[in-house]
């Protein structure tokens, strides 16, 4: 039987540690920002928003919430980029995805300094992972790493199988892995032969965007399995891109939906709002 990872433990714990940093701050009256963009009524966007901003409450960051129309322009959205980019007091800035139609979501997010890009979804910090700079990492693979390193799970030396290559998780991932001296393989659709590569990781990290794919005929016998996907059924629950059922039994450790990679993305973007100040 595999163990667990728990990630929304895990996550109460990097928490808690921002917490107790942020209280730290506030003694020697340092505070920390965060600005949050909100362009339209997505009701799934409405809800990530709600719950960065109760992260930010726990945690002691103090967050400002920008709820715009659907029908704001790009200009109107890029000038209050530019506000809050020139604000001292504001020292990380998310713009909630996906913006409505109409809107060119690189030319927004480039606008973002990239010393507030808490998202670490700006050009500069991307190229900043690539050559092993300190810069923001995207939230999904950082809070990956923590899971893995909080779990005592060695990566060093591991064969590291990521399928997917989407630019805010498989691609960071893969460069995070490789940080961690793990010998790192990159999969997607392309990929002529699938099971054979996953069926070699010693740590399988899976970002397809479909729902249960990846079976036990995918996973190595003693492999971990981080399941970075999140859907949910139409009987209503959620369920990630692997068949938690089929892979359990082979694994040796594996993270669940809901509860595993998903209440990371929050912590680890509360972890990179506290680094702007802290570094
Ligand atoms: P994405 O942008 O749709 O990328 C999916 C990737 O999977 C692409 O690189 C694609 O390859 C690859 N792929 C698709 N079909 C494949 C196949 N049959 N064999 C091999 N590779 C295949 O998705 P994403 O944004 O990375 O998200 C992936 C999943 O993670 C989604 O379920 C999403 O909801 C979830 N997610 C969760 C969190 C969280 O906080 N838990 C955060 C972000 C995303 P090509 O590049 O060749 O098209």
């Amino acid at each position: 039987m595999a163990k667990l990872i728990d990630g929304k433990a895990i996550s109460l714990a990097v928490k808690d540690e921002i917490k107790a940093k942020t209280e730290e701050l506030a003694a020697k009256g340092i505070s920390v920002t965060l600005a949050v963009i909100l362009v339209g009524e997505d009701p799934a966007s409405q809800v990530y928003v709600k719950n960065k901003k109760k992260a930010c409450e726990y945690c002691g960051i103090r967050s400002l919430s920008y709820e715009l129309p659907a029908d704001t322009t790009e200009e109107k959205l890029l000038d209050l980029i530019k506000e809050l980019n020139d604000r001292d007091d504001v020292n990380g800035i998310l713009v909630q995805l996906p913006l409505p139609d109409g809107i060119n979501e690189d030319r927004v997010l480039d606008e973002i300094s990239p010393l507030k890009d808490v998202d670490g979804f700006h050009p500069v910090n991307v190229g900043k992972l690539s050559i092993g700079k300190k810069g923001y990492v995207s939230c999904t693979p950082a809070g990956v790493i923590q899971l893995l390193k909080r779990s005592g799970i060695e990566i060093s030396g591991k064969e590291c199988v990521v399928v997917g290559r989407s630019n805010i998780v498989g691609k960071p991932m893969a460069m995070l892995l490789l940080r961690e001296n793990g010998t790192v393989t990159v999969t997607h659709s392309r990929t002529a032969d699938l099971r054979e590569v996953t069926k070699r990781a010693d740590i399988l990290v899976v970002a397809i965007g479909k729902p249960r794919f990846i079976d036990a005929s995918y996973v190595k016998d003693g492999a971990v399995v981080i399941d970075v996907g999140i859907h949910r059924g139409e009987d209503g629950k959620l369920c990630g891109d692997v068949d938690f059922d089929s892979v359990e039994p082979v694994a040796s450790a594996i993270t669940p939906v809901p509860g595993g990679v998903g209440p990371m993305t929050i912590a680890m973007l509360m972890y990179n709002c506290l680094s702007s100040v802290c570094d």
